[in-house]
């Protein structure tokens, strides 16, 4: 599997209609995909460790998709074996009347990632260009008149990439990541969680709804991701039909992004590992 088939970096469009949201890349079955997938959750651990000891970069991973396309799951998967204490998620809900108060990008600065952590966004201010366009809800909230435009979101992709190549030029990555399910996959997900008891709570009267308006989702996700992929803060679109094969891909593009940063464990100078031995003797002399 190569994940730059699945990355938008501005060079190329992305078009949901060519996409196969099936695709399974080079894995002949599940069980291969998987055995790669703990493989990279312990290089994970590893490049963790590293990122927090240096604390120079940070990581913001956001996961952007359709209901029941495995955003929960994914964000899961991803903190499944990495230290809890450098790693953060923030889900993003409908704002509410104080967050509308600021500009929409104050409620996700304000829990972006530190150095040395990793933060993960489950939804984001990407909401403001996908749901608000879908239902012209910026029409609806209080905004002086001269900012509810015809260009609003053409205005809001550009502050989101401002705002991302800040956070670059700052020292911090940002992985986006679009799950894209199948109309017809999401449709098997619902159904499996109205027929199972135990998944009742996943749904939403609302969800049908939002399927309701799928074509518009789509286009407005095709604009928002065409309009803010750089080779800086790179779009990765993941096939997202099969699980497993989706959370193997994301694995690939975590695992990779921080091989590319490549953290270093502070190194020790020479005087300072002369003192450690002379503390090391003290506890060894300790009566
Ligand atoms: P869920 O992720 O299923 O818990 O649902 C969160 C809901 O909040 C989704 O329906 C989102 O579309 C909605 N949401 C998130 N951000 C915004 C926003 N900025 N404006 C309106 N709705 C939002
Ligand atoms: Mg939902």
């Amino acid at each position: 599997m190569d994940i730059k088939d699945f990355r938008f970096d501005g060079t190329k469009k992305f078009k949901v209609k060519k996409f196969d949201t099936k695709q399974k890349g080079s894995f002949d079955d599940r069980v291969e995909a998987e055995d790669r997938r703990d493989d990279h959750i312990m290089d994970l651990q590893g490049l963790q460790d590293r990122l927090y000891a240096e604390g120079k970069e940070g990581v913001l991973i956001i996961f952007q998709a359709m209901d029941a396309a495995g955003k929960d799951g994914s964000v899961r998967y991803v903190m499944s074996g990495i230290n809890p204490a450098g790693v953060s998620v923030h889900n993003f809900k409908v704002p509410s009347s104080k967050e509308l108060s600021h500009d929409f990008l104050w409620r996700a600065m304000k829990v972006a990632p530190q150095r040395g952590m990793i933060t993960i966004f489950n939804r984001s201010y990407y909401e403001d260009v996908l749901v608000v366009k879908v239902h012209k809800l910026h029409k609806k909230v209080p905004l002086p008149e001269r900012v509810v435009t015809d260009d609003i979101f053409e205005e809001r992709y550009e502050q989101i990439k401002n705002y991302e190549k800040h956070l670059h030029q700052n020292g911090f990555r940002v992985i986006k990541i679009f799950l894209n399910v199948s109309k017809e996959e999401q449709k098997e997900r619902f159904l499996q969680r109205i027929d199972d008891p135990a998944r009742n709570w996943k749904f939403s009267d609302g969800d049908i709804v939002e399927r309701g308006y799928w074509k518009k989702y789509m286009k407005a996700y095709e604009d928002a991701i065409n309009a803010t992929a750089t080779p800086e803060c790179p779009w990765y679109v993941v096939p997202a039909d099969r699980k497993w094969f989706a959370r193997a891909v994301i694995a690939e593009i975590v695992v990779s992004t921080l091989e590319s940063m490549n953290p270093q464990f502070p190194e020790v100078s020479e005087e300072r590992k002369v003192e450690l031995l002379k503390f090391r003797e003290m506890l060894i002399n300790e009566m």
